[in-house]
C-alpha cells in the first residue's frame, strides 16, 4: 500500500546541492520550483528499527517521495528522518547500492539498519565495519554512558562541554563512533559511523549499544580511567600505599594508576560505587 505523504526534499538543506549540479538539464529554476508540484517520485520503505525515526504513520509502509532532478539518495533518506549514519544497506529495485547512487523516477528503494552478525553475502554495505578495536565519542547528553563504556575498557572520549562541531571534527579525524541522543547531529555529512541512542535508562543504554557493536558487556577491565578516559596500568601496592584509605589498604592487593589523571582503581573501585576518600573515582554508572 502506498501512502501519498508528500515528502520532498526541501526539508533537507544539507546535501545534495554538488549532486545536483551532475544534473542541470534537468533542474528547473528555483522559481519555476516553488510553484510547480514536484515532477519525479520514488517510493520508500524502511525496515526493522529504522522506523524508530519515521511518524507513526509511516512506520512499516511505503512512502512516497517527490523530487525534482536527481539527487544523490542519501538526500531523500534524510529528508524523511532517518540519519545516514543509521543505514547499512540500500536497493534499489532489489539491487544494492551506495550513497554515490542518484534517485531516478519511479525508483523503489529498500532501506535496511545494520544485520549484526548476519552474513548478507554480496550485496554492498554502505561502508566498511567499524575499525577494532572500537572507538567511540560520546555527545553530551550521555555522560554516565561514557562511564560505563570506559569501566569496560572501551576508549570514550567524553566532555561535557562538547559543542557538535567538537564532535563531528573528533569523529571524522579519529575515525571514532559517535553515540548521542540527538538524532539531527547523526545528518552531518562527516560523520561516518554513528548511532542514536533510544534508552533514557543508561543500564540500556548500555544494552544497545552493545548489541549495536558486538560489545561483551560483562566484566569490568582494568583498561581504562572511568573519569578521564586515559589508560590504566598496573601498580605495586607500595606505590599507591599513600593514596589509599585504611580498609582499602587492608582488603586489596591489585591497584592500577591512571596514566591521565593518576587516580589509582582497585577492584571494588571498578565494581561498586566507592564511597569515599579522595580516591572516590569510580562514581557514577
Ligand atoms: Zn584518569
Amino acid at each position: 500500500m502506498i501512502e501519498r505523504s508528500e515528502t520532498n526534499d526541501q526539508t533537507n538543506t544539507k546535501g545534495g546541492r554538488g549532486s545536483r549540479a551532475h544534473c542541470r538539464r534537468d533542474a528547473i529554476p528555483a522559481r519555476q520550483a516553488v510553484a510547480k508540484p514536484r515532477a519525479r517520485a520514488a517510493e520508500f520503505r524502511f525496515y526493522g528499527i529504522l522506523n524508530d525515526f519515521l511518524p507513526w504513520p509511516r512506520h512499516q509502509r511505503e512512502t512516497v517521495y517527490r523530487f525534482d532532478g536527481c539527487p544523490g539518495i542519501k538526500d531523500p533518506i534524510e529528508a524523511l528522518g532517518v540519519p545516514h549514519t543509521e543505514v547499512e544497506l540500500i536497493l534499489v529495485h532489489g539491487r544494492s547500492v551506495n550513497f554515490d547512487y542518484r534517485l531516478q523516477d519511479g525508483d523503489r528503494v529498500s532501506v535496511y539498519p545494520p544485520f549484526g552478525t548476519l552474513d548478507i553475502g554480496p550485496l554492498a554495505r554502505l561502508r566498511e565495519k567499524p575499525l577494532v578495536p572500537i572507538r567511540f565519542i560520546v555527545d553530551v547528553n550521555l555522560g554516565r554512558l561514557a562511564r560505563r563504556l570506559r569501566r569496560l575498557g572501551h576508549d570514550s572520549l567524553y566532555r561535557n562541554d562538547y559543542r557538535d562541531a567538537d564532535i563531528v571534527r573528533i569523529a571524522a579525524g579519529e575515525h571514532r563512533i559517535v553515540l548521542t541522543r540527538d538524532r539531527r547531529l547523526l545528518h552531518a555529512k562527516r560523520i561516518v559511523h554513528g548511532y542514536w541512542v533510544r534508552a533514557v535508562a543508561v543500564d540500556e543504554q548500555l544494552d544497545e549499544v552493545a548489541r549495536r557493536y558486538d560489545l561483551d558487556a560483562g566484566r569490568p577491565d582494568f583498561s581504562r580511567c572511568m573519569v578521564c578516559n586515559g589508560r590504566l596500568a598496573e601498580v605495586d601496592k607500595a606505590d599507591a600505599w599513600g593514596e589509599l584509605e585504611p580498609k582499602t589498604r587492608l582488603y586489596y592487593e591489585v591497584f592500577f594508576r591512571c596514566e591521565g589523571c593518576r587516580r589509582i582503581y582497585w577492584e571494588g573501585s571498578h565494581v561498586d560505587r566507592m564511597r569515599n576518600g579522595r580516591n572516590s573515582t569510580a562514581a557514577g554508572g
